[in-house]
């Protein structure tokens, strides 16, 4: 029933165009920096069944060291703090997706962004969506990445001026910062927005937020001489109702593996021409003997970082179908 619900609510969010992927912006998601391999558990026949139901499933995070394991779209998190749902300047979104839960550093950075945003920026408080699950990993509905306690989807839409009910929380629509599929609705934006997206970009541990191309293009516009934090804020598919802002790997997190840095210039010439040119394309009718896509194959425990094998069975919590006889009960490298 439960899982019948999240998946409801995820289709009410789902940003259009979040599906497609698109040469220019496919590796913003999901390239890792090229080197580092990371070593991936052993095989195990019974272990076919995909990780977004294991790691969906579990509801307390592992009772470990705080560590970022493996990349933002194949990993995990061990250690996790849950983000207060209600805090002085903010609120959790959605609670019954129980994906308020980051590496703490990830926690403290979103309290911060809060309190600062509402002391400076004129932005009321934030509202705060998916996060991670308690234990990171692929998850049953949307995201493709979220996995290692790194990503914090921020609502463009201000805080309301009341503490929300659980209610409230699940069925409050966020608002679209596009009148079309190219432009900016000025009825929505704001200049708050800009100093809110702006801040979130500063920060020196956040490496990326990622918004709509057409957000990207009116902080381009709005940004004058100051322009340094610009190649932070990459554009891509959806975002419009929310940014997606993503830590670099953590001190610590030895097994993290970490992004590209995004390109140094401020990205609002060229690129974003590019991008433009894709949003405006019309679609190609597919060729009369086109085969339907095939379906993407679903990570499998053995394809993430063997730590997450550790991390899942940890504590109290430990899933009968995580453990194989091959799974390692083994305490987890403590390397920080
Ligand atoms: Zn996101």
């Amino acid at each position: 029933m439960r899982w019948a619900v999240a998946a409801v609510l995820a289709l009410a969010v789902a940003a259009p165009g979040a599906a497609q992927t698109a040469e220019p912006a496919a590796k913003e998601m999901v390239a890792p920096a090229k080197g580092k391999k990371q070593p991936v558990a052993k095989k195990a026949k019974s272990e076919a069944v995909p990780a977004k139901q294991l790691f969906g499933a579990v509801k307390e995070p592992a009772p470990l060291a705080a560590r970022s394991i493996g990349f933002y779209a194949k990993g995990c998190l061990s250690g996790a703090k849950p983000l207060a749902i209600d805090g002085p300047a903010w609120q959790a979104m959605r609670l019954s997706r129980n994906r308020n839960w980051g590496h703490p550093q990830l926690v403290r950075l979103i309290e911060r962004l809060a309190t600062e945003a509402k002391a400076n920026d004129g932005w009321p408080g934030l509202l705060v969506g998916d996060m991670s699950q308690p234990r990171g990993g692929p998850m049953l509905t949307g995201h493709a990445s979220h996995q290692i306690g790194l990503d914090a989807d921020i609502w463009l839409t201000p805080m309301p001026n009341k503490r929300l009910t659980e209610r409230e929380r699940e069925d409050l629509a966020a608002t679209s910062m596009l009148a079309d599929k190219i432009s900016i609705n000025p009825q929505v934006w704001t200049p708050a927005h800009v100093r809110l997206i702006k801040r979130a970009a500063t920060y020196p541990e956040v490496e990326r937020v990622l918004v709509h191309p057409a957000i990207k293009k009116a902080l381009c516009e709005a940004a004058g001489t100051d322009r340094a934090f610009l190649h932070k804020v990459r554009p891509y598919w959806g975002h419009h109702y929310h940014m997606h802002i993503r830590m670099a790997c953590p001190k610590g997190s030895t097994n993290c593996q970490a992004q590209p840095p995004p390109p140094s210039d401020d990205g609002c010439g060229k690129e974003l021409d590019d991008w433009f040119a894709l949003l405006t394309k019309p679609p190609k009718p597919a060729p009369p003997d086109a085969k339907p896509p095939k379906p993407k194959p679903q990570l499998t425990l053995d394809q993430l970082p063997a730590d997450c094998r550790v991390v899942l069975g940890a504590g109290a919590a430990a899933q009968p179908t995580a453990t194989s006889k091959s799974g390692s009960t083994a305490a987890p490298t403590t390397k920080q």
